[in-house]
């Protein structure tokens, strides 16, 4: 088994991270596999230096190790657009310039995705006419790629993708996520695209991440399939809740696993907070 945990150096470790991270570990531990760290840095407007550093001192003092190199996704931007480069010569993605506002504006009363309450989908509006596209571009409008389902049914008529989830075989479903972003007007790849080609890129055999992902997983499958790409098992974790009820997030700075650290906390501690 390879399977990986994939942070995005944007903040530090919280207890949210800790259980993922440990999830992904023993499950490489008590399969003999191996577990690699992958930075997810595309959003360099996010990504500080510093937590590229302070996650890899977490996980260390948590007891998780992982072979060297680490693969940062800002070093390899050229792949990602060779990854695009396909899509569009296969007329799974198109061009969109629209606005926030209007994309806000066209989605109310338009088919939403197969998943609305998905975190990750974006609704399957009709386009714009390709000369309205044509013109606004032309006029110097910046636009995103964002993922044709009608085109990925149609290419992949022969028969849906499938896949195995947390045991459970699966067709891909690519109207799921709807017409999702692969590359952005100000970054050249999205976070489905890099995935997608690091985990076959690193032979990830096995994906372990939270639920929020499940749905996810339908896209990233149909883009494996668009591409020729080998199909990981899917495994989807439960999301770690505080006190309150709510999930952990970034912004939750009190429980970072560098505070917990400063308060004295073990890594026996933490897994054991964690239920692990
Ligand atoms: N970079 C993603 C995150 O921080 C990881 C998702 C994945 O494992 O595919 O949530």
């Amino acid at each position: 088994m390879i399977t990986r945990f994939a942070p995005s150096p944007t903040g530090l470790l919280h207890l949210g991270h800790a259980f993922s991270a440990l999830t992904v570990w023993q499950a490489a531990q008590a399969a003999g596999g191996t577990m690699l760290l992958r930075h997810e840095d595309i959003d360099t407007t996010r990504a500080r230096p510093a937590f590229y550093t302070a996650i890899e001192e977490d996980l260390a003092w948590l007891g998780l190790s992982w072979p060297a190199p680490v693969r940062r996704q800002s070093e390899h931007l050229d792949d990602y657009a060779a990854m695009l480069a396909r899509l569009i010569g296969l007329g799974a993605v198109f061009r969109c310039p629209r606005t926030r506002k209007e994309l806000a504006e066209a989605a109310a009363g338009a088919p939403q995705a197969g998943d609305a309450a998905d975190p990750f989908a974006a609704p399957n509006l009709p386009r714009l006419p390709e000369a309205e596209v044509e013109r606004r571009i032309a006029a110097g409008e910046s636009f995103a790629w964002r993922f044709d389902p009608v085109a990925a049914a149609r290419l992949l008529a022969g028969g849906a993708p499938v896949f195995e989830a947390d045991g459970v075989v699966l067709e891909a479903d690519p109207f799921r996520l709807g017409q999702a972003i692969l590359a952005r007007k100000d970054a050249p790849a999205s976070y489905h695209l890099c995935v997608v080609h690091d985990d076959a890129l690193q032979g990830v055999t096995d994906v372990i991440r939270g639920a929020d992902l499940a749905g996810a997983a339908h896209l990233h499958v149909t883009l494996q399939a668009l591409l020729g790409l080998p199909v990981p098992r899917y495994h989807h974790h439960r999301l770690l809740t505080g006190p309150d009820g709510r999930r952990f997030a970034k912004r939750d700075g009190a429980v970072t696993l560098q505070a917990l650290r400063a308060q004295g906390w073990t890594a026996d501690r933490v897994r054991a907070q964690v239920g692990l």
